[in-house]
């Protein structure tokens, strides 16, 4: 049986201003709500791990927020632990 496709969207909703136009949640990038917030999504990455049998993730996107502000290694770490947890036919790759 083919396996239905997975897109995974991670939201990392942290920035360093606040832009005037933006009405998205952004949070202020405290290291204690940052580092609470990815352990959080990982412990959610951890639970759902046995409960997508039938899907195979086709892409994922990591946004917010400004993710790349963050240069957390705790963000990496789930980053690069993400093939385990998930039915992941991909090969990881930076852009
Ligand atoms: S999410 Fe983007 S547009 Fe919104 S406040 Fe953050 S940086 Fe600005």
């Amino acid at each position: 049986m083919e396996k239905k496709p997975l897109l995974l969207y991670l939201d990392i909703p942290f920035c360093p201003g606040r832009c005037a136009y933006c009405a998205k949640p952004a949070l202020e990038p405290r290291a204690d709500w940052r580092e609470g917030y990815i352990e959080a999504l990982g412990r959610e990455l951890r639970a759902q791990k046995d409960s997508l049998p039938d899907y195979e993730v086709k892409a994922v996107w990591v946004g917010g927020g400004i993710p790349g502000h963050m240069a957390d290694p705790q963000l990496g770490e789930l980053l690069r632990e993400l093939p385990r947890l998930l039915p992941w036919p991909l090969t990881p790759r930076s852009p």
